[in-house]
This record gives structure tokens, C-alpha cells and sequence, in this order.
């Protein structure tokens, strides 16, 4: 029997090695120079590989569940054991390798691989699948493999291509999504899929910066401040909650807290910021605001606006406050201020409002929100209902997660699923 997978990414180095387990020949086609690139970068080069808590995806959440109930959290501890990669846990049950670098993971994956006999074409882009008897051809173009080190190609030179055809009993797509093109992932891969009646739904950037107003954030790139974030669509209703960490860049929002809330960006959205958290007073009914930033204004009553929220913020994001509050003047001597102006303050605060123009898109998305219908596939084996003996398993189906591991996790998971064959074993 042999097994083709497109995509040498997580789920499919994790499908490669499942399969080869069960004694198949397997062949994996990459179209980098070296499969795993992705997940070198993951984590900030850390790896962020699974999380111990409770999973939380978006899309096709149902199958995930599903998957996961099978091949879950204990199960891939055990895996990464076997592979011989300790892990370390950290905040909110992330899990990464002990060594705190995503490159042991891969190291460890393509030695499990390589004990196993798996086959790496690389260079090689696979363009579509057909049928062929009981089994599949796989027309894909294979480059000439840029040199490893020296002078890049010049562009005038194209790389040579030439086409090979390869034939499989099974095969198993995992080509990722449309996020990090860079990484090998533009979203070309899905049509390997539709041609055997499978859809697509519809696709957008997740984990990434929300794009705001370039003037409203003046002076404030690289300021972090903890905060809770509230989308909301163009008729105000709330899309999305979450809480953490924000950076401040030129011309957007970013920092976990936002990148969480990419897959839910509508035209005409706007972002409001609950400051409350970054100054000890998380969810702090308006009065009790109030009499804290009066408290700071009474600590500094010989002194200026300028001066009011010194030591609560910093200065950038004291500035942006109280310039959103319509209040930035900042000689005006702190003594005239009135009760109306601490409560404009306090309003601000607790909800500063700020234009969400876009996401950064997928150039800089983590993570494809949408892909290939989970209903078409089992997800106990993520076999296709359309077509027996074709698979697909990773990012390239309808399933996200948040940020924290739960998009490697899921690939982890549903690529040794599909590695496992039709039998689940
Ligand atoms: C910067 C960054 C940081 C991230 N950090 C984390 C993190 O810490 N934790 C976490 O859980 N998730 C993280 N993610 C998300 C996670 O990396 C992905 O969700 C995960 O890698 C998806 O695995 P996959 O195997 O489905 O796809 P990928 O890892 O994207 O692999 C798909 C592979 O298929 C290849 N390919 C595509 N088309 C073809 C074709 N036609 N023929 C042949 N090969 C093809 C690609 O070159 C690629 O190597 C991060 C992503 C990015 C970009």
C-alpha cells in the first residue's frame, strides 16, 4: 500500500509517520526546499505545540472536538514522548518543548521519519489529484532546488520545472491554508480538494493585527498595556470578548488579545478598549473609576493634566486617553478640573473607542479562519464521505483555534488520524 501526502507540514510529517507505522510506503510531497518550515517559526520560534486547558476552536469546532476526543492532549504527551521531546508547560496550559525551541520538534519529527522509511519529494508542488483505477495520480511540478547557500537566483532565470506523476492507493491532503504564503501556504492547495466535490468556506485572516486609525495612534508603536478588547460590527452588537496583553503598533492593534479577535472582523467594526485591568481596577463600576482617578488628580493638585496619570500609564497611553476623553490639555492645572471632566476620563477608561479599518491579512495571519467543509470528512479517521481513500487533515479544513497551541494541536491530532488510515489503528 502506499500512501501519498501533499503537504509536508505538521499534519502531514505527523500523518507520514503514522502511516509508515502501520507499514505502508509513504511518500510526502513538499513544495519548500525542507518540510516543517512552518513550524520552525511557531511560537515565536518556540513552539507552542499543544495546551493542557480546555480546547477552543472556531469553524468546524465539532469535528475538532471529535478528533480530539480521539487523538487528544494525553495521547499527544505520549507521542511527543516517543519522539523523545520533553515538554514544559507555561502560562494558561501552554505546552512547549522543554528546550524551548520549535526546531528540536522538527528534528525529532523528520528522525522518526527517517526511521520509518518515509519518502520527502521536495521542490515538488502537487497542481491536482485524480482518480486511477482504485487507487489516485498525482500530477505535481517538481523546481530544480535553489542552492542551499550563495548568491540568490536572479529573477530573469526562472527556476526549471518540470511535471512528475506519481500514483497512490491513498492520499492525504495537507496543505495548510491561505495564512504565512511565506511559509509555503497561499491557499492554492484547496482546489486539490473541490475537484473531488468538496467546498470551501469562506476564508479570512485569523491571529493577526487589527488595522485602526494611523492618527489615533501617534507616538504609541511598541506600548504594551493590559486591557480588555470588545469587538463590535457596524450596528454595535459584540462580536467578540477577550482579555490580555496589547501592543500598539503605527497603524494597528496588536498583542494576543487582538489577534484573537481577527477571525471576527466585519466591515465597519470598531474596537473598544477597557483599560480597567491595567490600573488594578478590573471591572470597576463607574463611581469607584471616578474616585480613583480623582484620587490621582488629589495626589498632584499643584501640578498639570499632563501630569494626572502619571504612574498608572505610560506616558504615550496616558496622552491617548486623555486625548480621546477631549481633555489633553496638558498645563492646564489639575486643581480646575471638574467632576464632568474625571468622568469623561473614567468613561474613557473603561471603553476607548477605536475604527477597525481590516485585519493585517493573510501576508501576516498565524492561523486561515474557514477552509475545506469539515461535513464531508469522519473526523474519527478524516476520511472523505465524497471519496474513499482521500484524505485531509491540518489547516487546510474549516477549523481555527485561538492562539495558545490549539492549531498545532489540531494538526497534530487529525494528521496522525489520517495517518492511521481507514481502520482508525
Ligand atoms: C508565525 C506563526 C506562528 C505560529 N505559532 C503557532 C503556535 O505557537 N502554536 C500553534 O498551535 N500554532 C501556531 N501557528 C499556526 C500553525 O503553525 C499552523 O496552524 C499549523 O502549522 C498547520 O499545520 P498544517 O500541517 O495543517 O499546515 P502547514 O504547517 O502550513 O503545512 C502545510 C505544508 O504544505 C505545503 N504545501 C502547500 N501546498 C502544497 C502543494 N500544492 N504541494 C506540495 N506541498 C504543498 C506547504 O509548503 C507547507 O509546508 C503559527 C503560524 C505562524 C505562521
Amino acid at each position: 500500500m502506499t500512501t501519498a501526502i501533499i503537504g509536508g507540514g505538521v499534519a502531514g510529517v505527523a500523518a507520514a509517520i503514522a502511516a509508515a507505522e502501520r507499514g505502508e510506503r509513504v511518500l510526502v510531497l513538499e513544495r519548500n526546499r525542507k518540510p516543517l518550515k512552518k513550524l520552525g517559526v511557531t511560537g515565536n520560534g518556540r513552539g507552542n505545540v499543544l495546551n493542557s486547558g480546555l480546547p477552543v476552536y472556531f469553524g468546524g469546532e465539532r469535528f475538532a472536538r471529535a478528533a480530539l476526543a480521539r487523538v487528544g492532549y494525553p495521547e499527544l504527551c505520549t507521542f511527543f514522548t516517543s519522539l523523545g521531546v520533553p515538554l514544559r508547560q507555561e502560562a494558561e496550559g501552554r505546552m512547549y518543548p522543554a528546550a524551548l525551541q520549535a526546531s528540536v520538534v522538527t528534528e525529532a519529527l523528520l528522525l522518526r521519519a527517517a526511521q520509518r522509511n518515509v519518502t520527502f519529494v521536495l521542490n515538488t508542488r502537487a497542481q491536482s489529484i485524480e482518480r486511477a483505477g482504485d487507487g489516485f495520480v498525482i500530477r505535481a511540478v517538481q523546481a530544480d532546488p535553489l542552492p542551499e547557500t550563495g548568491a540568490p537566483r536572479k529573477a530573469a532565470v526562472p527556476a526549471a520545472e518540470r511535471p512528475i506523476n506519481l500514483q497512490a492507493d491513498r492520499v492525504i491532503v495537507t496543505v495548510g491554508g491561505a495564512a504565512s504564503p511565506a511559509q509555503g501556504t497561499d491557499g492554492t492547495g484547496y482546489g486539490l480538494l473541490t475537484a473531488f466535490g468538496h467546498s470551501v468556506t469562506p476564508l479570512k485572516p485569523a491571529l493577526c493585527a487589527l488595522l485602526t486609525d494611523k492618527r489615533r495612534l501617534a507616538g504609541l508603536s511598541g506600548q504594551r498595556v493590559r486591557a480588555g478588547l470588545t469587538l463590535y460590527n457596524a450596528n454595535g452588537v459584540q462580536l467578540r470578548q477577550t482579555e490580555g496583553e496589547v501592543l500598539f503598533g503605527d497603524d494597528a492593534v496588536s498583542g494576543i488579545a487582538a489577534m484573537q479577535l481577527a477571525r471576527f472582523y466585519e466591515a465597519g467594526a470598531s474596537l473598544a478598549l477597557d483599560f480597567r485591568p491595567a490600573i488594578g481596577q478590573d471591572g470597576a463600576a463607574p463611581p469607584q473609576l471616578c474616585a480613583f482617578l480623582q484620587s490621582l488628580a488629589d495626589l498632584r493638585r499643584d501640578r498639570i493634566v499632563g501630569d494626572w496619570l502619571t504612574g498608572a500609564f505610560a506616558p504615550p497611553v496616558a496622552r491617548l486617553i486623555l486625548s480621546e476623553a477631549g481633555l489633553w490639555e496638558p498645563k492646564r492645572e489639575l486643581v480646575r478640573l471638574t467632576s464632568a471632566d474625571v468622568e469623561r476620563a473614567a468613561v474613557t477608561v473603561a471603553g476607548l473607542r477605536l475604527p477597525v479599518l481590516g485585519t493585517r491579512g493573510f501576508e501576516q495571519a498565524q492561523v486561515t479562519a474557514g477552509g475545506i467543509c469539515t461535513e464531508d470528512f469522519d473526523p474519527e479517521t478524516m476520511q472523505s464521505l465524497l471519496c474513499p481513500g482521500l484524505y485531509a487533515a491540518g489547516e487546510v479544513l474549516d477549523v481555527d483555534g485561538d492562539c495558545g497551541g490549539f492549531n498545532l494541536m489540531f494538526a497534530f491530532s487529525s494528521g496522525l488520524l489520517a495517518g492511521r488510515g481507514p481502520n482508525g489503528r
